[in-house]
């Protein structure tokens, strides 16, 4: 695996990494929740990788560093990072457009809030007009008692807003599957029938996966 570096950036700070055949981007390490889970409380990064950010490259930055590599041997490019993409909404939508013109596939890994951190958008139809192939969604739990015990999301009403990204997703015809961690708080089975109900694909992540938001 290599770990390239955005130039001119002060602190040469890592904003993409090679990882099970994708290319992940790092764009924040801000998010709308806190989940107890979450590998921002416990280290800097993953696989050795320091994803914390001295600041938050811009679309220009992302797309110049990208400019440099051979794209076409990535199996799909994943906005991922410390953090939540959707915080960087218009940067995600910008480096999808450029990435889409070359024909690359793209994936997006998200805590599923973008229509409570982006007020007044329709998320799903701009992402669907960038181009973006598919988006997975932390899900997490069964019940909204239990993901606000467990993600603590900034946001009221973020569950059903959660659950209503991916409905409106998959009416988009985005490709798109829920992931919950395998730890016990969380009722693995109730969340596959949720899943089932919501006519989106299903994926159980170990807690180091959950962290890193990869796979
Ligand atoms: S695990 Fe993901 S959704 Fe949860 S706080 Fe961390 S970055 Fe945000």
């Amino acid at each position: 695996m290599v770990i390239r570096n955005v130039r001119n950036f002060a602190f040469m700070d890592t904003i993409y990494y090679e990882a099970h055949k994708n290319l992940y981007i790092n764009l924040t390490n801000r998010c709308s929740s806190d989940c107890v889970f979450c590998i921002r409380n416990f280290a800097d990064g993953v696989y050795g990788y320091d994803l914390r950010l001295s600041r938050e490259p811009t679309t220009e930055e992302v797309i110049e560093a990208l400019e440099e590599l051979n794209l076409s041997k990535y199996r799909e490019i994943v906005f991922t990072g410390l953090g939540e993409p959707t915080l960087r909404f218009d940067v995600v939508l910008a480096v999808t457009r450029w990435l889409k013109s070359r024909n690359i596939r793209v994936r997006l890994d998200t805590n599923g809030q973008a229509a409570l951190i982006n007020p007044g958008r329709d998320v799903v139809l701009e992402l669907k007009a960038a181009g973006i192939d598919s988006i997975s969604v932390s899900l997490n739990a069964e019940s909204e008692e239990k993901y606000n015990k467990l993600c603590r999301p900034t946001h009221e009403n973020a569950y059903s807003a959660v659950l209503d990204f991916v409905k409106e997703a998959r009416k988009a015809g985005i490709s798109i599957r829920v992931t919950v961690v395998n730890v016990p708080e969380i009722d693995l089975e109730k969340c596959k029938k949720l899943a089932d109900e919501l006519g989106s694909g299903f994926h159980i992540r170990t807690l180091s996966e959950a962290a890193s938001k990869e796979i």
